[in-house]
């Protein structure tokens, strides 16, 4: 008799309960299934960071991890028959695609159970809700009720004493994807994981409040690409956080906020929850768009946060909320489309964060007064970058400019001196623009 654990979004071994009732069941075939839906629609950050993960994970598992390739309604019930399983562990996945590929996959196992235990988040999605059993659809509330409900106590780790791997079945070899040309990863896998969150409860927690907001600075945990493919779970997190940790608590909520507005909406992947925004007339300026995505738009917060997701996969969290807003506010835009560059570049690109981090930024998702924020870029680079350390670290045509004068290259005499691209638009008259076009918004809902 053994078990087969079909890993997706939790690539580790601690703190993991679908592990530990796939031991029960055992000897263990631990099992990735490189799912061609998935694969090629993934960016090549995501890949490459998705192959050093599962690197990391096979050598947890003494090489025993096994690859196979091809639709998993086919590959995972063959894979039983072949291992002689009775039993297929997961932890659930609550995204549309995932649940209609477990379903197909339920299906096709037959009498062979496809045993879901835990999920990716501290509360599973759905869990939440107000009295009248309807869905939040603002954070505030949400985080309230989330804390209330509470969450379970980490799993227990596999005893290492016990030899609970079933090894001698055959894999297909490693995936290896390299990532785009200059682009810095990270290091994955759930050793650094640990390693991370040690060091941020170690140095920067107690200061997570003021510094988060900081691009230039070293401040937030940097670990939302471990928390994406599952190298640690939330609870692990939530486990070690003290009262005084609410701010960094409440940014842990946000990621189970948005896994649960995407489950309770699964169309709002590509549809506005607000759906008039939909209706709404947007531009379809090509030459924008690039200036955005290559960062050359003459803002010089702006141009960093792409360069820096260019150069690193990553973005800080202020900065994705700045250069979001410009691309929908200032560019007219619609947020699809940033929300696919961000996902085609991103190593924590995960679809429930990054498409309502982007609804809400636009105004059509969960924010609580969504028609009247427009972020000023030159503003929040003064306020969050105040040395301009973080636009020159990014943009090498703004070296010249010492301080605080890096954001208004316009105001300094040698401001173009090396060569940094004019402002695209006028961030005061596109302002003007949104607010006459969000006015219209409320017409149509009044009407
Ligand atoms: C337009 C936009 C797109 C985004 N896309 C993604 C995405 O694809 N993947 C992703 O993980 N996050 C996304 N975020 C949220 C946030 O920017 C990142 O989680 C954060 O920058 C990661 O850095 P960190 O781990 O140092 O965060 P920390 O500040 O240390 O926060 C700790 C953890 O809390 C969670 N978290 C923090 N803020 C948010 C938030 N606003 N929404 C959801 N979860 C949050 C993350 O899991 C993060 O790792 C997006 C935000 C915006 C505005």
């Amino acid at each position: 008799m053994s078990s087969v654990m079909w890993f997706r979004r939790d690539l580790r071994t601690l703190d993991h309960p679908a592990l530990m009732a796939a031991i029960a069941d055992g000897p263990v075939v631990p099992v990735f299934v490189i799912d061609p839906r998935l694969w090629d629609s993934s960016g090549d950050v995501r890949l490459a960071y998705l192959c050093a993960s599962l690197r990391s994970l096979n050598e947890s598992f003494g090489g025993n991890l096994v690859i196979r390739r091809g639709d998993p309604v086919e590959v995972i019930p063959a894979l039983c028959r072949e291992a002689g399983a009775t039993s297929v562990h997961v932890s659930a996945d609550f995204a549309p695609y995932g649940m209609q590929r477990d379903a197909q996959v339920e299906a096709a196992l037959g009498d062979f159970p496809l045993v879901r235990t835990g999920s990716p988040y501290a509360v599973a999605p759905g869990r939440v809700t107000k009295d009248d059993g309807t869905a939040y659809r603002v954070f505030t509330p949400f985080y309230r009720a989330w804390f209330r409900h509470g969450w379970r106590a980490p799993a227990e780790a596999p005893d290492p004493s016990l030899s609970w791997i079933a090894s001698g079945i055959a894999s297909d070899p490693l995936p290896e994807h390299a990532p785009p040309a200059g682009v810095a990863m990270p290091v994955a896998g759930e050793s650094t994981a640990w390693d991370r969150w040690e060091e941020f409860r170690a140095n920067a927690l107690g200061d997570y409040s003021e510094a988060r907001n900081r691009p230039d600075i070293d401040g937030t945990s940097f670990l939302s690409h471990h928390l994406k493919w599952g190298e640690i779970h939330p609870r692990s997190l939530l486990a070690d956080l003290g009262e005084s940790d609410e701010v960094y608590r409440k940014e842990i909520c946000w990621r189970e906020f948005y896994a649960d507005v995407l489950h309770q909406a699964p169309s709002s992947v590509r549809d506005s929850l607000d759906d008039r925004f939909d209706r709404m007339k947007w531009a379809d300026d090509d030459a924008a768009y690039a200036a955005w995505a290559e960062g050359r738009t003459g803002y010089p917060f702006v141009d960093a946060g792409m360069r820096q997701l260019r150069a690193e996969g990553w973005m800080h969290n202020r900065v994705r909320m700045v250069v979001a807003s410009f691309l929908v506010k200032d560019l007219h835009l619609p947020w699809q489309r940033g929300a696919r560059e961000f996902m085609s570049w991103l190593h924590d690109g995960d679809i429930a964060s990054n498409t309502h981090g982007w609804q809400w930024t636009a105004g059509c998702g969960t924010d609580a007064s969504p028609f009247y924020r427009v972020f000023n870029p030159v503003m929040q680079g003064l306020k969050f970058d105040p040395n301009g350390d973080y636009v020159r670290r990014y943009i090498p045509e703004l070296a010249q400019l010492d301080g605080a004068r890096a954001h208004e290259p316009w105001d300094q005499p040698d401001g173009y001196a090396l060569g940094y691209p004019e402002r695209i638009v006028d961030h005061k008259a596109e302002r003007e623009v949104a607010l006459s076009d969000y006015s219209v918004l409320k017409e149509m809902k009044d009407g």
